[in-house]
């Protein structure tokens, strides 16, 4: 377990600002630092640093409206399941990695009626979102051996939802130590795995039927 002070020796190394200001495709985005350089030698991290993620809270990708046409969660499952990160897809609802996870493997399950509030989902869609969330898990655990969970919807935009018009449920896997000064310090969070590598192995390891 990474202590506070192991990664204050570490510092905060920024890879991704051009020199220009603008930001870089996603791709050009990743630095994997050489573990070597940074904290003890015992330490044998790799670590990924992806502040450019930050801007979502700047409210970039939000949509302009509430409405149907401009729901990411609604254009999602028209695609295909790489490129929108989709693990799985059930009859009434469907489960997709977060664009800007909490963790590595935050996944959320969501009906694709585009409903915002839970007491919307008719008696199926209530059956199966609560299904793929136990299946979400057990996949979950199969894959990344998390010690534990955060699950939740959060309702309305004053209650966190960032995409408050279409309702979703987080599974946010939880690993000792995954909470350290980095994220309330640098406002940073460190992920040690691209998410096309964790769609695939999660949509590889979930179950032909929820
Ligand atoms: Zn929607």
């Amino acid at each position: 377990m990474m202590s506070d002070d192991d990664g204050a020796r570490t510092g905060v190394h920024d890879a991704t600002a051009t020199s220009d200001g603008a930001m870089p495709d996603d791709d050009a985005l990743v630095c994997a630092d050489d573990p070597a350089a940074f904290g003890p030698p015992e330490d044998s991290y790799q670590r990924l640093w992806t502040p450019h993620r930050m801007v979502y809270i700047g409210g970039q990708d939000k949509p302009s409206d509430a409405t149907e046409q401009q729901c990411p969660f609604c254009r999602i499952p028209r695609g295909d399941d790489e490129q929108g990160l989709v693990v799985a897809r059930g009859r009434r609802c469907y489960v997709v990695l977060n664009l800007y996870p909490y963790n590595s493997g935050h996944l959320m399950v969501l009906p694709y009626r585009h409903v915002s509030d839970y007491t919307d989902l008719d008696e199926a869609e209530t059956a199966e979102l609560a299904a793929m969330t136990q299946t979400a898990m057990r996949v979950s655990r199969a894959v990344h051996a998390p010690a534990g969970f955060n699950l939740g919807i959060n309702q309305g935009e004053v209650a966190g939802a960032g995409i408050a018009a279409h309702l979703h449920q987080h599974v946010v896997p939880r690993w000792t130590g995954d909470a350290n000064f980095l994220p309330i310090v640098a406002r940073t969070k460190s992920l040690p795995e691209l998410l096309a590598d964790t769609r695939r192995k999660l949509a590889d390891a979930w179950p032909a039927s929820p």
